[in-house]
């Protein structure tokens, strides 16, 4: 990796190094960025835990002296994935995803059909993932979204008191997930994306996989994705 490109990456993870506080409480947050296309894991201290969002190449490593209780992966897609088998092997940390990620976890084949010169070691849930109410996990409330669209399986974790949406690659700051890879579907996602995500508070924060952190009121107002007809 270049000199420069290094100093960027170090420069998002630090920046990244977010303590959300909300409204009635709040969580310290650590962005990990990493992989080929910059994807961000967010390690979330819980109150029974840490909970790990995606798991980019790197991720093991950049977490190795933390404790890491639960991972939870948005959606299979190689960027979020690469070090998930690893961390669940080391961290003996159960993980959770939707029972479509499992599927395209276990074809081998899955990246190189792709045309990615990647092999993922396939990881299992320990627990499915659906869209749910009030799942408790690790000592907080998280509602599950299923949002595919850009990815058949892709999910968003919304949790309400301290009004935080982690959008895996489905919302982003002026931006949404590309539908144009296997399985995509725009009409699914920009649909999907307008009657949940956008129907929540304004002011709830989107940690996304990739780029900047939004609000849902700023992407409501300002995303040209979502505003057009
Ligand atoms: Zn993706
Ligand atoms: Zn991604």
């Amino acid at each position: 990796m270049s000199k420069g490109r290094k100093k960027i990456l170090q420069k998002l993870s630090l920046k990244a190094n977010l303590s959300v506080m909300k409204t009635e409480i709040s969580f310290k947050i650590t962005c990990f960025t990493g992989g080929p296309v910059e994807t961000h894991a967010y390690l979330i201290a819980l109150p029974e835990g840490n909970l790990l969002v995606d798991a980019p190449e790197g991720a093991a490593d950049y977490f190795r002296e933390m404790p890491i209780n639960f991972l939870i992966l948005t959606h299979s897609h190689f960027d979020h994935v690469m070090d998930a088998a690893k961390i669940v092997r080391e961290k003996k940390c159960p993980v959770a995803m939707h029972f479509i990620t499992e599927e395209h976890l276990a074809d081998k084949t899955l990246c190189r059909r792709f045309g990615l010169p990647y092999e993922i070691e396939p990881v299992k849930a320990t627990t499915y993932l659906q869209e749910s109410k009030q799942q408790n996990i690790l000592g907080a409330h998280f509602d599950v979204f299923e949002v595919p669209g850009h990815c058949p399986g892709s999910i968003c974790l919304y949790n309400e008191s301290a009004k935080i949406l982690f959008g895996g690659d489905v919302l982003f700051a002026g931006g949404v997930g590309r539908w144009d890879l296997p399985g995509g579907n725009g009409k699914l996602l920009i649909d999907g994306i307008r009657k949940k995500l956008l129907t929540l508070s304004p002011e709830t924060c989107v940690l996304p996989g990739h780029g900047p952190e939004t609000t849902i009121g700023r992407e409501a107002k300002t995303n040209g994705y979502l505003i057009s007809s």
